[in-house]
């Protein structure tokens, strides 16, 4: 994987103001359908059916059927199609990472965001004015795709999920560790962890593999395509085995993922006495996980971190900051204190499928 530098030197931190370039907001600006490229005519992650729609990754809230033609990774093209079947876009076209096409007057270059599977930040260029819309990120390991890329450009538009100082996620092993520790506790009982189905379910069975545990582990029937797409593309995730048609008492002792709607669900009643788990950013508020009704709660999350963004911000070297989709505030106010030109973007209708969700156990997720 091409690994950019990991620091900028502050060539993208400019002092005087755009003379002989484009100016950012004529080359991507917000409408109601999305992120508008003018000048290359396409919208990037469009929440509305546009002509032409470049796409971050495969979450719905992002990855919308209906568009006319759509370009992205050839895994997020994968995945909408095995959710939305073979007529989710009139026409596809797959672009791997570091690949540079040339769309209208811009150019456009995909570098992974660390995310998901095929998750993709999208740098757009257009003269020397290179704007990297990151979609959703984090810069923590994650074994089940490919390391964020830190990309230097002149504005950075990031998401703000968890943009708030309260949340940092710490270490994902250690959460993994607390999970087998509750199965080692309680032989009897089942442990059904919450996870959204396309990425966090993946990385929770990869991470369990890492630690150390080789017994089958369990899958809700909604998680299964993607979890074998996910092995189709090198991911190795060891046995897995649906849940469906096994007995109540076999499965003592063992670990079931399931989205997280299905664990509140009259679904669990198949499960000995199951110990409720939800791997989720949002497990850092206790009384988030006492609402959703957690027992065992697993601070592990797809998105950065308030350290993760801030970091990400400053290596950038990005001068100007638009913040979208989360907790725009605290962060716009962040890189203000920073000397950096920030704004909220107040684009609408992100956050409904993985973790951008408000609530816990929310409806977003596929049942
Ligand atoms: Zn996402």
């Amino acid at each position: 994987m091409r690994r950019s530098s990991p620091r900028v030197t502050g060539k993208h931190r400019r002092d005087t103001p755009y003379i002989n370039e484009m100016r950012p907001q004529d080359i991507l600006m917000p409408v109601a359908a999305g992120l508008c490229c003018k000048p290359g005519g396409f919208h990037i992650d469009p929440v509305r059916p546009v002509e032409r729609a470049v796409i971050t990754h495969g979450h719905s809230d992002h990855a919308r059927s209906g568009h006319g033609a759509l370009l992205a990774t050839q895994e997020t093209l994968d995945m909408m199609r095995l959710r939305y079947g073979d007529n989710f876009a009139g026409g596809t076209q797959a672009i791997a990472y570091g690949e540079r096409i040339k769309v209208g007057d811009v150019t456009i270059q995909f570098h992974p965001a660390g995310h998901v599977l095929g998750s993709a930040q999208i740098a757009v260029s257009c003269k020397d004015t290179c704007i990297v819309a990151s979609g959703d990120y984090k810069n923590a390991p994650d074994p089940t795709c490919a390391p964020f890329e830190l990309v230097p450009c002149d504005v950075f538009i990031t998401e703000a999920t968890f943009g708030l100082p309260v949340f940092r996620h710490g270490n994902a092993a250690d959460e993994i560790r607390k999970l087998l520790a509750s199965v080692a506790l309680f032989p009897e009982r089942a442990h059904l962890v919450g996870a959204y189905s396309l990425g966090k379910a993946q990385r929770v069975i990869a991470l369990l593999r890492a630690a150390g545990y080789d017994a089958p582990i369990y899958l809700h029937g909604a998680m299964e395509k993607i979890t074998r797409y996910y092995e189709s593309r090198g991911v190795a995730l060891g046995e897995l085995r649906l849940v469906k048609g096994v007995r109540k008492a076999d499965l003592a002792g063992t670990i079931t993922l399931a989205p997280p709607s299905a664990t509140s669900d009259v679904w669990t009643r198949r499960f000995p006495d199951p110990v409720t788990a939800f791997a989720s950013g949002w497990m850092r508020v206790r009384a988030r996980a006492r609402q959703g009704g957690i027992e065992l709660p697993l601070v592990i999350s797809d998105h950065a971190d308030w350290d993760g963004l801030t970091a990400t911000i400053d290596a950038t070297g990005a001068g100007e900051v638009w913040v979208t989709h989360g907790q725009e505030d605290a962060l716009v106010h962040w890189c203000k204190t920073r000397g950096l030109a920030a704004r909220p973007l107040d684009l609408v209708g992100y956050g409904e499928e993985d973790e951008g969700d408000t609530a816990p156990l929310g409806e977003g997720a596929e049942a």
